[in-house]
């Protein structure tokens, strides 16, 4: 076992919870066969250091209060990413998406609950009593390229690893290309993309999504099911871009 699992129990623990998928498969980061993340790989991964993350919206080397939080949204108390979106994070989440490597679904829950253990070692208080899992889903027309929902396969099992049950109540209707934006053109681009279908009156939830970019969708998907009478005190991310 490397120097950096010997180090960290948490991460060595990810690793192995990740191992534990043998199919004949190669590792997403270098390609060696027999696995679908090496241990090499899984050191390789840019953890965030929830204790150095802005509180708000997770965002690496925020210390306190990043600067897109000078105005936190309401709705959405507190975010946690496992991993910084380069490297072997990056490839972990696009080998899984674009290439449709359905076996990773069970590391990136993984990776979630990585990001909740982290965030409770470090913030106790920031970890609340969760009834459900809600998630943020594939819109129509990136279900039907993909043939699945990429999204619920990994809260599915979650749900399993943190015994809470899925909410699969969030339709996402399709809202423009976000790349070529800006934090405030996202947030406007992403205004009503997203509709609740189903009672989530009164439930506590954790709300789920592989990237967090500027956390538009998050936060609008969140604000939805708040308008629902939810309330979203956490949000994780497999991987947030900085
Ligand atoms: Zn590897
Ligand atoms: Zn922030």
């Amino acid at each position: 076992m490397s120097l950096l699992l010997e180090r960290s129990p948490r991460l060595a623990r990810f690793v192995e919870g990740a191992l534990e998928f043998l199919w004949p498969a190669r590792c997403v980061g270098c390609d060696e066969p027999g696995t679908l993340l090496c241990e090499a790989c899984a050191a390789s991964l840019p953890v965030i250091d929830q204790r150095y993350a802005c509180p708000h919206c997770g965002a690496p080397f925020g210390w306190l209060v990043c600067t897109n939080c000078a105005e936190p949204a309401p709705e959405l108390e507190r975010v946690a990413s496992a991993f910084a979106y380069e490297g072997v994070a990056e490839r972990l989440v696009k080998v899984y998406k674009d290439d449709h490597e359905r076996r990773l679904a069970p590391v990136l829950a993984e990776a979630l609950r990585f990001a909740l253990e982290n965030l409770a070692a470090s913030a106790p208080e920031a970890l609340p009593s969760l009834d459900a899992i809600a998630f943020i889903p594939a819109t129509e027309e990136a279900y039907l390229r993909r043939g699945f929902d990429h999204m619920e396969l990994v809260a599915r099992e979650l749900s399993k690893r943190l015994d809470v049950p899925v909410a699969d109540v969030l339709i996402h209707h399709r809202s423009g290309d976000q790349r070529e934006l800006g934090g405030e053109e996202r947030a406007e681009n992403v205004r009503g993309s997203f509709e609740v279908a189903g009672d989530v009156w009164g439930s506590r939830l954790l709300l789920v999504d592989d990237v967090i970019t500027t956390g538009a969708s998050l936060r609008e998907s969140a604000r939805s099911l708040v308008a629902r009478g939810a309330t979203v005190p956490l949000a994780a991310s497999v991987a947030r871009v900085w």
